[in-house]
């Protein structure tokens, strides 16, 4: 299907990482399920919660400290390399995939990337080590160095609104596509999960490969319960 394909659209989510040491979301004792996640509203409103959301990212950054790319995000960067995939819609926020040789045009992150933080206010990019630092010493995340305003992970919460620019992006690439390959994503996130069925909808084949079935498996051309190494390896040789 790859070879009849004249692009490719690739979509991942968290089970490409799982290969890397980082637990997806659903999966039984997944650490991401142990509290309950702070929305975006209660992030703005509270300051106990925004302390509360730094704490949590720091003790899961000191857990996945070492994670690199796995065999299937070096599969999906040997795709790209190919010309036929134009890039990776993704809802995973661990930045492996840039890891693995992608350009950061090549990744389309829907859910926002993890490993740098932002101004709620002004969008200025700040540096983890820093904020880290800052909160070591205050016990308080700190302010934004340009403006004074609230930071937060550059992730999308819950209640947060989608990003503009990567949604539309992953769009475009659904409806130019004929194959749809989605790689460790149980399809049961919205608006993410629409993608797939969008490109399916408009003609193009739709292959899903995933430990677990996932509700799109009915409509999909082929869907491969195996481990995503094992699968993409393939790619690798
Ligand atoms: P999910 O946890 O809902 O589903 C992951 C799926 O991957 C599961 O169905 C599981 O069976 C499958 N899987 C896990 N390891 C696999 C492997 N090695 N081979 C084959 N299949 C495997 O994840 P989702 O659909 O991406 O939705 C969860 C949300 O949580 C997303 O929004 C994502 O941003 C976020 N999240 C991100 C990360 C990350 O960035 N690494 C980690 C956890 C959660």
């Amino acid at each position: 299907m790859i070879q009849d394909a004249r692009v490719v659209a690739g979509f991942t989510g968290a089970g490409i990482s799982t290969e890397s040491g980082i637990p997806d979301f659903r999966s039984p004792d997944s650490p991401w399920m142990r509290h309950k996640p702070i929305s975006f509203a209660l992030f703005l409103q509270s300051p106990e919660a925004r302390r509360d959301a730094w704490r949590r990212k720091f003790a899961m950054d000191d857990l996945y400290r070492g994670a690199r790319p796995s065999t299937g995000h070096r599969g999906f960067a040997s795709l790209v390399a190919t010309g036929r995939m134009p890039a990776v819609i993704t809802q995973n926020i661990d930045g492996l995939h840039q890891e693995s040789g992608l350009a950061p045009d090549q990744v389309i992150e829907l859910h926002g990337n993890g490993t740098y933080a932002k101004c709620l206010a002004c969008g200025t990019r700040h540096e983890l080590d820093w904020v880290r630092r800052c909160f070591d010493v205050d016990g308080d995340p700190p302010d934004c160095r340009s403006c004074g305003g609230i930071l937060k992970t550059a992730t999308i919460s819950f209640g947060q609104t989608m990003p503009e620019e990567p949604m539309r992006r992953a769009q475009k690439l659904t409806a130019s596509c004929d194959l749809f390959l989605v790689a460790g994503s149980s399809l049961v996130v919205y608006p993410a999960a629409a993608f797939p069925a969008f490109a399916k909808e408009n003609g193009a084949r739709l292959v899903i490969v995933n430990r677990e079935p996932t509700p799109l498996d009915r409509v999909a051309d082929l869907a491969i319960h195996a481990e995503i190494g094992s699968v993409f390896s393939v790619f690798l040789s």
